[in-house]
């Protein structure tokens, strides 16, 4: 089976979120399993693009409303990725520092699908599926089923992965003229509330439509930020499938970020050399209860309410707390000044660092989601990996892959609300369950025992092409 994997996110080349986490891991695992699956991505100025090894592998015009941008595809040859990677370079458009938050997006991630799709096109060898992901790439089912320029693509599969349905990547009709050339009739395929809006385009054109975990597609259909009466109308080629993890990237026993490696055998000692380092590091009590909280501070990860749950929870129990993470300004202001109020017990890192969430797994005893939305989430798998104890809001993915303690095979906390109430009470109850650390340390046991390794997904995910394969004419 030969995939190709279409997304703006792609670990280690470019990482915001859980998005490059997945397609820097699905290939590798699809390939384990006898298939040939590719990345295709945009250029940036990130450090991993600036060192790679590349050669040009297409060059290419694109006109867009009637400019011309010299575009080349640039092969990487990196064997330890696991899959081959292919770069688009779009003079003026791709090649900047960030992935996102620039005025001119929609031209970037039109112009980065349209050139895509013209490398796929002079392929000798075309892929038996086209695979998107999110809105960034929404527009190539549409594109490749109704675009004249395209018109060689079309009966080849396409499917859309969602992995966060708030973002859905709008612009107004009257820039539809950098999209290639399309019959009138066919507009409304590409129209959700009066603009042209990818994901909802995506999820009418793409022969199949999945979620990264069961239950949040349960709950999309209920709720998708406007998206949900499609949703239901289009749940005949819609399914839920469970992100994995990179066990080798996410493995305490090799992860050279940690100051000790560590693996079921060694968790204890491992853990705790972990948690002093990080305390040391933060000026933090070891000794203490650690909780931590990585992440985007937006309102889907409850961040809003971190600095209130912050300030009860270090009014009410002898714990310690860390956060790392950076969004919203206001937000990350109130973390860093409770730092001053509560120096010595609390303390964050305001920013985007690899190596510290690493570190973080590894040291905190406890992991807070209090995520409002949670499409599958990672961090909660890598917890678990970590031998670190999720403290979830039930919601999408999260209910997927959290067991509470009071439950059979309860491994974790699990809370119904996005509340200060709700969280501050769940940390109530890991200070209890970590005041017992003979049966605390043999749950950990069985968290660092939980199989989330991509193994089961990719394979599910080449099921669901094998089943395209057989609809094409
Ligand atoms: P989302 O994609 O919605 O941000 P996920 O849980 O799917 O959430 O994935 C988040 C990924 O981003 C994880 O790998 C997590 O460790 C990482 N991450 C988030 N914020 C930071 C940060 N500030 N520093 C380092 N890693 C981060």
């Amino acid at each position: 089976m030969k995939i190709i994997h279409v997304s703006a996110e792609c670990y280690p080349i470019a990482k915001v979120g859980g998005l490059a986490d997945v397609v820097g891991a699905l290939p590798k695992y699809q390939n384990r399993i006898g298939n040939y699956a590719t990345v295709i991505m945009p250029y940036y100025d990130t450090a991993y693009v600036e060192k790679a090894m590349t050669t040009i592998d297409f060059c290419y015009n694109l006109v867009v409303d009637q400019k011309t941008y010299f575009a080349e595809i640039l092969s990487v040859d990196d064997p330890s990725l696991g899959y081959p990677l292919f770069l688009v370079r779009i003079a003026d458009l791709t090649d900047r520092k960030e992935v996102y938050g620039y005025e001119d997006d929609p031209l970037r991630f039109v112009a980065f699908q349209r050139v895509a799709l013209q490398w796929i096109l002079q392929k000798n060898d075309l892929p038996n599926v086209v695979h998107c992901h999110d809105h960034h790439t929404g527009l190539i089912p549409f594109m490749m089923s109704h675009c004249e320029d395209f018109s060689a693509l079309k009966d080849i599969p396409t499917v859309l992965s969602i992995h966060n349905a708030q973002y859905q990547g709008q612009f107004s009709h009257e820039m539809g003229g950098i999209l290639p050339r399309f019959r009138e009739s066919d507009l409304g395929l590409l129209d959700w509330g009066g603009m042209i809006n990818p994901l909802a385009a995506a999820i009418k054109c793409a022969w199949r439509v999945n979620t990264v975990s069961p239950s949040y597609m349960e709950e999309l259909m209920q709720k998708a930020n406007g998206l949900e009466w499609l949703l239901n109308h289009e749940s005949a080629k819609c399914v839920g499938i469970l992100n994995g993890i990179d066990a080798e990237t996410w493995n305490p026993a090799t992860d050279t970020y940690l100051h000790k490696n560590y693996n079921i055998r060694t968790r204890q000692s491992g853990r705790k050399a972990n948690k002093t380092a990080l305390c040391d590091e933060f000026g933090l009590d070891a000794s203490k209860p650690l909780f931590g909280f990585i992440g985007r501070l937006v309102w889907e990860k409850g961040s809003d309410i971190l600095p209130a749950i912050i300030d009860q929870a270090l009014q009410e129990y002898d714990v310690n707390v860390i956060v790392l993470g950076s969004g919203a300004t206001e937000v990350e202001s109130q973390l860093a000044n409770l730092a001053i109020k509560y120096k010595g017990s609390y303390n964050a890192y305001i920013g985007y660092q690899e190596r510290m969430s690493h570190q973080v797994y590894a040291g905190v005893d406890f992991l807070l989601m209090p995520s409002r939305v949670e499409p599958c989430g990672l961090n909660q798998m890598y917890a678990l990996r970590y031998g670190c104890m999720p403290i979830v809001r039930s919601t999408g993915g999260l209910k997927d892959t959290v067991i509470d303690l009071g439950e059979e095979g309860g491994f974790g906390i699990c809370h119904n609300d996005t509340s200060v109430g709700d969280v501050v009470y769940s940390i109530g109850r890991a200070v209890t369950h970590f005041k017992d650390q003979k049966k605390f340390k043999e749950i950990q046991k069985t968290m660092m025992q939980i199989e989330h390794s991509w193994e089961k997904s990719a394979q599910m995910y080449v099921s669901l092409y094998n089943k395209l394969k057989k609809e094409v004419k």
